[in-house]
């Protein structure tokens, strides 16, 4: 079973469907017990939507922004 760190670990390679079969399967068993990690993937799907990344490479700036967001949004 995979623990709440995990799932922020891998949060990323989740939305990028990055990640073997068996790791996206432990993961989604996770986010289906855990709301908090349900809450936080969401969240960072959604931030990473609203990037305009396929346009335009984000500044050192707009990282650091996005960081802050997602680390005041997740209390882990
Ligand atoms: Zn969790």
């Amino acid at each position: 079973m995979l623990s709440c760190r995990d799932i922020v670990n891998h949060a990323d390679q989740l939305l990028d469907r990055d990640l073997g079969i068996s790791t996206r399967v432990a993961v989604r068993l996770h986010l289906l017990l855990c709301r908090h990690c349900r809450r936080y993937v969401k969240q960072l799907a959604r931030l990473i939507k609203a990037i305009p990344f396929m346009h335009n490479k984000a500044t050192e700036e707009e990282v650091r922004k996005v960081m802050d967001c997602i680390h005041s949004h997740s209390n882990l």
